[in-house]
Formats: structure tokens, C-alpha cells, sequence
């Protein structure tokens, strides 16, 4: 480690290793990345059942334009213009990059890459490499940075952003294994530290994900949009997104009570009919609000049973209740899909087999064989799609700190399904430009002391516990605003006294402290993100309040909410930009900058 840099990566993830391949390739090589876990992170460790890569299409004869995709964003509603506009403008560039570093996106013979519809998706502009697309592009971006011998610091949670003046001064981390604390100067800071995994306990997030929204909270710069998530069904024990072939399969659903009953609930609730939701679930897979009376009647009645003290399991092992007499009793759309996936035969897994074999090898590598167990799940926390507010060149309020990545808030309400691993690499490609084109910003030398944290037997396991608990139980999917407002109450006073409540059995667990630290800030911005809109907007997407159903005439929603430090306020989006489009203008513009 050198005793200053030019710009810091916070992350090893798909955002964070682009920042730096981008920095360096820009010219910028006075650089490194540290991180609390170089193989941590959402990017590395997650997938699904196919995972999803969206971009504008490259294929075929049905057209699109940049301008048609940015809309596409920007109807999610909440997003701002120019953030819908840069990432639909970059995405052909930023796709092909990660092609040339070797991510296996699929083409037919003459180089199409061929797109199917994702949520939210009026083309076909999404693409996957398969179950894992996240993990090779990190793979690929992290190759071509250590190819050009970009520093890793590994092992180091960050712990502040320091800043003076109204601009970045360095950071501050501490050792993941001894408590050590260093102050690195630096003139700019990238945050790509991921979503807010850990203020949730039911949550698909790879267990290595945490998140270090607090860090921008802690600097007093502004969030959007922190209540807007995707919440869904997942495995709990192997943490996996059950959605295409895990539903379409239609596997059983069960309840178990504390004396070891069964009940295939959805059945006793919807009938018949429950075989036909199920099957929707593997492409409707996020909770949405309107969808209450459809597939989304699923995650309530999964949610009910756990919050009614039973465990819900997926069982692939025997068909649910209704296929007694075969699948003739199926809706159209689901009998077709299965019978021309040659997969109207046998039990659940056997179609899976059919279908899927790789779903079933997926959880056998992890401990659990869908041939013999059943699969506990519950309804989890899966994405944020706010995040730190950026300008178009992903700097936040404070000058030379950036945020890139799911850390980042540039999406609203709704967004197409794979456009974040998009924004990971649009939102660092445009923070390594701006700062390669600028000049120094920082010289100020930074200061910084670690609080002192109490020695004692270590309570921080506990009180994360409660406090994920809580929040998985008022601040889902299904929110409860009174109990928002006792919880809010309750995070903020361990915010303010947190560092005489928190007891650590040794310096080794300091970053663990600083951990928690970051999940009770967090928690705080979040619910009072939440309250505000609640209060103002209503319910919407992904989250009923309440009870109440969706509001909304489905134009797509002008405002935001903004958050700083423990305070929420609506605020508008701004519009998408009509920048210059006339090539001479552009060119003569060029001629003047170089
Ligand atoms: C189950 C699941 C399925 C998904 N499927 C899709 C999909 O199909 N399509 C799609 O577009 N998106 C999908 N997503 C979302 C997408 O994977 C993530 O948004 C994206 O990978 C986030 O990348 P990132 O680089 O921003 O953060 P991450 O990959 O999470 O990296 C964060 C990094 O920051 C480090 N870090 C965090 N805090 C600190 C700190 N304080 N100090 C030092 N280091 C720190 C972490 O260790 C990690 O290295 C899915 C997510 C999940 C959970």
C-alpha cells in the first residue's frame, strides 16, 4: 500500500473493477481497489435462473435507438433523465467491451447477439450468459485489471469517506482481521460498495454482500429513492432466486407448523386456479403491487404462513395438490409450455430434469438434492434500485466522490430486468471519464481517529439480528407504516448511541462493529425513505403500505424521494435531456476540446 493516490475503488465488484480497468486504460494509473473481501460482493456470488444482461439490441431487423431505450428506463418512473439517457447511450460500448474481455455472450453464426423480453421490456433487448453472467464478468474485469497490475487492497472494511471543504480528502478503513486502522489520502473516491444486503433478514444477497450505503450518509451527501426494491421468492438456507424453470415446474408449496403439520396452503386458498399462479411465478418473479390479485398472491400467502410462525418449503418431490388427474386441469399457457418443453411427465424434479438439469446441479453442489429434500424459502430482499444520488457523471454532492453500481440511485419504481448489470459498468465508465478529465480537486492531508468501541462480550450478532428482523417484518414487500414509524424511532436511538451500546470481545472484530454501525444508519435512511413516501406517494411497485392497493393511473411517477441523513422529502425527476445531435456541431465541438 502507497502512502497517497490519485483515486480509490471502493469494491471488487463488477462496478468497482471497471471503475479501475477504465481509470487506467483513461491514463489514470495512480490507483487501487480495496476491498473488505476481494471474492465478496453480489457480483461474483449470485446468479439465477438465468441472469440477465440488458442492453440495447443488436440483432435482427426490428430496430431500436438509443432514444427508445432511455425511455424504456425513464418510464420506470422516479429515474432522471440523463441518467435513462447515459445508460442507454453506453450500453452498445459497454456491452462489447465486456465481449472482447471474453464474457460468453451467445451469437448465431454471423455475430448476432440474439435478445429475448425481461420484465419490463417492451424489445428483446436482454441477454445471459447463463446462470452466472455476474460471475464472469467480474471474472473478465478482473483479469484485465490485474493483467495491467492495478493494486488490490484486500481484507479492509472502509469505515469514513474524509473530506473538507466540500470535497474528498482520502478514506478510512479497518482491518477485516486486526481491527488496524488507516487513513489513505486520495483527491477521489468511487464508492461501488453494492446494494444495502445486510438491513434485511430475509434476503437473497450472497451472504458475503453487506453493502456500505452509511458511508454516503455518513458524508452528508443525499440518497433517491430508497424505497423502491425488488422482493421476491428465494431459498433461504442456499440463497438462490426461485423463479423460471424452479416455478414453471410447478413444484408444491407447503406450510409446516411447530408440531410438524403440513398444509398445501395455496391450494386451501386459491384452488385450482393456484396451479396457474405458480407457473407465472417464474416470469413474474419480483413482488408487484399489480399483481395482487395474480402471481403476486403468491409472496402474500408464502409471507402470511412465516409471519404466522410456520415454515413454507418448496417440494419437487410429489405434484401439488390439483394435478391429481393430470395436467389437463392447466391454464393454456402453462399446459403449452410444458408440453412443448416435452415436460407434462412425472413429479416436479422430473420435469425440472427435463427442462433444467443444471437447476437441479445448482443446489446438489450446494448440500441440497431436490431429489429427496425440500427447499425452505421464504419471500427476500433481492435488489435496490436507489441508492446514492449521482449527477450524469456519477459524482455524488460531494466533490470527488463518485458511487457506481447497485450503491448508486439512478433507478426508480420499476426497472427493466438486467438493466443493473448495466449501470454497473455505465455509471463506472462515466465516473473514470469525468475524473480523468479533470484536474486535482484535494490536497488538504487527512485526519482521522476510530471511535473507541467498548470491550466486553460481544453483542453486535444480537442486535443485528433484531434489527434485520424487524425490518423484514414492517418494512418488506408488505409494510406496516405503524410499525415503520416504532422502528424508525428505535434505529435512530441506536444510531445516536451506538458506540456506547456496542460491545466487541476484541480488536478483531472492529470492522464487524463498523458493520453494524453501517446497517443502522442504513436502516435509518430507508425507513425514513419508506415514511416519505408512503406519506406522499402512496402505494406503488414493489411494496403494498398498508394493505392498500396500487395507486396510480400508470403514468410513470415524476418525483423521487430524497434522503439525507435521517430526513425524506419528495423531489422532481428532471426530464430526459435533447442534447446536440448534428455530427458537424459535435465534430467542430471536438476540434475545440483537443
Ligand atoms: C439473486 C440475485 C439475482 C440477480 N440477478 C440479476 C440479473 O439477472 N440482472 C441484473 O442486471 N442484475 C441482477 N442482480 C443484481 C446485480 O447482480 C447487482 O446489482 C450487481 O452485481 C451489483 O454489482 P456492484 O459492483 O455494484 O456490487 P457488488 O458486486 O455487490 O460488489 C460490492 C463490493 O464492495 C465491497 N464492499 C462493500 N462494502 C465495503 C466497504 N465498506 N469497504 C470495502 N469494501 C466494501 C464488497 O465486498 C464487494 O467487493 C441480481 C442480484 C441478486 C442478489
Amino acid at each position: 500500500m502507497k502512502q497517497q493516490y490519485h483515486t480509490l475503488i471502493i469494491g471488487t465488484g463488477c462496478a468497482g473493477l471497471n471503475a479501475a480497468d477504465k481509470l487506467f486504460d483513461l491514463g489514470i494509473t495512480d490507483i487501487a481497489i480495496v476491498t473488505e473481501g476481494r471474492y465478496m460482493g453480489t457480483s461474483r456470488n449470485t446468479g439465477s435462473d438465468k441472469q440477465t444482461y440488458y442492453k440495447l439490441s443488436l440483432c435482427g431487423s426490428e430496430g431500436d435507438s438509443v432514444r427508445e431505450m432511455a425511455d424504456t428506463l425513464y418510464a420506470g418512473g422516479g429515474v432522471m433523465g440523463e441518467h435513462a439517457l447515459c445508460e442507454a447511450a453506453y450500453s452498445t460500448r459497454c456491452f462489447m467491451r465486456l465481449v472482447e474481455l471474453g464474457v460468453p455472450f451467445p451469437t448465431n453464426e454471423y455475430g448476432e447477439y440474439a435478445g429475448y423480453k425481461t420484465d419490463h421490456d417492451p424489445r428483446t433487448r436482454a441477454t445471459s450468459c447463463g446462470p452466472l453472467t455476474s460471475k464472469y464478468m467480474t471474472e473478465a474485469l478482473e483479469r484485465s485489471c490485474l493483467r495491467k497490475g492495478i493494486e488490490i487492497i484486500d481484507s479492509r472494511r472502509v469505515v469514513k469517506i474524509l473530506h473538507s471543504d466540500g470535497a474528498v480528502t482520502g478514506i478510512a478503513c479497518v482491518s477485516t482481521v486486526t481491527g488496524e486502522c488507516s487513513v489513505i489520502p486520495c483527491r477521489n473516491v468511487i464508492l461501488c460498495t453494492g446494494g444495502p444486503a445486510g438491513i434485511y433478514k430475509n434476503t437473497v444477497y450472497p451472504e458475503s454482500q453487506h453493502g456500505a450505503t452509511g458511508l454516503a450518509v455518513d458524508a452528508g451527501v443525499s440518497l433517491s429513492n430508497l424505497e423502491e426494491w425488488q422482493y421476491g421468492l428465494a431459498s433461504v438456507k442456499f440463497r438462490w432466486n426461485l423463479s423460471g424453470t424452479y416455478q414453471q415446474v410447478l413444484p408444491r408449496y407447503i406450510s409446516v407448523d411447530g408440531a410438524g403439520k403440513e398444509r398445501e396452503f395455496l391450494y386451501e386458498a386459491l384452488g385450482e386456479a393456484s396451479l396457474g399462479l405458480i407457473f407465472l411465478k417464474g416470469y413474474q418473479w419480483p413482488f408487484d403491487t399489480r399483481k395482487v390479485e395474480g402471481s403476486s398472491k403468491i409472496d402474500l400467502l408464502v409471507a402470511a404462513e412465516i409471519k404466522g410462525g410456520n415454515r413454507v418449503y418448496l417440494d419437487y418431490t410429489h405434484n401439488p395438490r390439483g394435478l391429481e388427474n393430470g395436467f389437463a386441469v392447466l391454464p393454456a399457457e402453462a399446459y403449452d409450455y410444458l408440453n412443448r418443453s416435452g415436460a407434462l411427465l412425472g413429479t416436479p424434479v422430473e420435469r425440472l430434469a427435463k427442462m433444467n438439469a443444471g437447476a437441479i446441479e445448482l443446489y446438489a453442489n450446494h448440500g441440497i438434492d431436490l431429489y429427496a429434500d425440500c427447499l425452505e424459502i421464504a419471500v427476500c430482499a433481492q435488489h435496490c434500485n436507489g441508492g446514492v444520488t449521482v449527477d450524469e457523471n456519477w459524482q455524488t454532492e460531494l466533490k470527488g466522490l463518485y458511487c457506481a453500481g447497485e450503491a448508486a440511485g439512478t433507478f426508480g419504481v420499476y426497472r427493466p430486468g438486467g438493466s443493473a448489470l448495466n449501470s454497473t459498468q455505465v455509471g463506472s465508465l462515466r465516473a473514470a471519464e469525468h475524473i480523468a478529465g479533470k484536474g486535482i480537486t484535494s490536497e488538504a492531508p487527512p485526519t482521522y481517529t476510530l471511535p473507541a468501541i467498548k470491550r466486553g462480550t460481544s453483542n453486535i450478532a444480537a442486535i443485528r439480528e433484531k434489527f434485520q428482523s424487524e425490518m423484514s417484518r414492517v418494512a418488506d414487500f408488505d409494510r406496516d407504516t405503524a410499525g415503520m414509524k416504532d422502528l424508525f424511532a428505535r434505529v435512530s436511538t441506536l444510531c445516536d448511541t451506538f458506540f456506547e451500546t456496542v460491545e466487541i470481545t476484541d480488536e478483531g472484530e472492529t470492522a464487524e462493529a463498523f458493520k453494524l454501525y453501517d446497517m443502522a444508519v442504513t436502516q435509518r435512511a430507508v425507513l425514513s425513505a419508506m415514511l416519505c413516501s408512503a406519506e406522499h406517494l402512496g402505494t406503488h411497485g414493489s411494496a403494498l403500505v398498508d394493505k392498500r392497493p396500487h395507486r396510480g393511473d400508470g403514468t410513470p411517477r415524476t418525483t423521487r424521494t430524497l434522503t439525507r441523513g435521517a430526513a425524506s422529502a419528495p423531489a422532481p425527476v428532471s426530464p430526459m435531456p435533447n442534447p446536440e445531435l448534428w455530427f458537424e456541431t459535435l465534430l467542430a465541438r471536438r476540434r475545440t476540446q483537443t
